[in-house]
């Protein structure tokens, strides 16, 4: 039995984990079996109705920041990358990925925690303490970049979907199948924080994930108009805050700042130059 089930996650390994996922998203979902194992185990609808579950949660047990201006210039800076996230695909001419999404945008009152997601649907959320490495608005357009880049390539959906078929992560499998995020809502003494780990969001993605959301979020921000050459500062200034400590945990399966900073700046050239800021008239 259990050479059989090896067998049978090295193979799907090979065709999930390995063949899925080139730089730009629809690669990845035109792939047959991973577009099945997609559809049959977790469809976008029912994630993103899990996600905005949790989302209510987060506003619920969590501190905001009532810094009215930063959350103002957040939700501007999202909507300008909203357009260019449709305007993209669009231009590709293929489906555009977040046309169901129901973008929000919370500021989270927590100097501590350097740290920002968006969460399938577009779900996104900023902490006050992720300001100090991104100082201003370009900064802040490429962390968003990011994060949204993350969601537009489903990457929690991959993620629980490849839990659930090697079965490990059981704990995802649970909230994925059996609705435990709207259960738990229900009852006092939430853990916030645990559901976040566990639903992939607050939790590092792989490395290939990483790179690939570092790569369509430099896009999508300088279509949306932002200097993206600020990517590499935030790297740099991250470098800073962590330097002579451990890197924190999230940090240990991201590409290492040297890498993510030599990657950044061999695409921000090349990607100024084929994806100028969109020009709506
Ligand atoms: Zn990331």
């Amino acid at each position: 039995m259990n050479k059989i089930n090896s067998i049978n996650r090295r193979k799907f390994l090979e065709i999930f984990g390995y063949g899925c996922c080139s730089l730009i998203l629809p690669t990845c979902t035109t792939a047959p079996i991973t577009e099945r194992r997609q559809l049959s185990l977790l469809s976008e609808n029912y994630i993103n109705r899990q996600a905005r579950a949790l989302y209510e949660n987060v506003k619920k047990k969590t501190v905001m920041s009532n810094d009215v201006a930063t959350l103002s210039k957040i939700k501007q800076i999202g909507l300008k990358i909203e357009n260019a996230v449709s305007w993209y695909f669009k231009s590709v001419d293929q489906k555009d990925p977040t046309a169901n999404f129901r973008w929000e945008y919370i500021l989270i009152e927590n100097d501590k925690i350097i740290n920002a997601w968006c969460m399938p649907g577009g779900k996104i959320a900023v902490y006050t303490g992720i300001l100090k490495i991104t100082k201003n608005d370009h900064g802040l357009a490429n962390v968003m970049g990011h994060e949204i880049a993350h969601a537009v390539a489903r990457h929690s959906i991959e993620r629980a979907s490849r839990s659930l078929l090697l079965n490990i992560g059981t704990s995802a499998a649970d909230i994925f199948t059996k609705g435990a995020i709207s259960r738990t809502s229900r009852a006092a003494g939430i853990d916030v924080a645990g559901m976040l780990r566990t639903f992939g969001i607050d939790n590092p993605f792989g490395r290939k994930q990483e790179t690939e959301a570092d790569y369509l979020g430099l896009i999508f921000s300088s279509l949306a108009g932002y200097d993206i050459r600020e990517s590499v500062k935030i790297w740099e200034r991250m470098a800073e805050e962590h330097k002579g400590q451990e890197p924190p945990e999230w940090m240990s399966t991201h590409p290492s700042s040297k890498k993510r900073i030599e990657n950044l700046k061999k695409w921000v050239p090349e990607i100024i130059l084929n994806y100028p800021p969109i020009k709506f008239s």
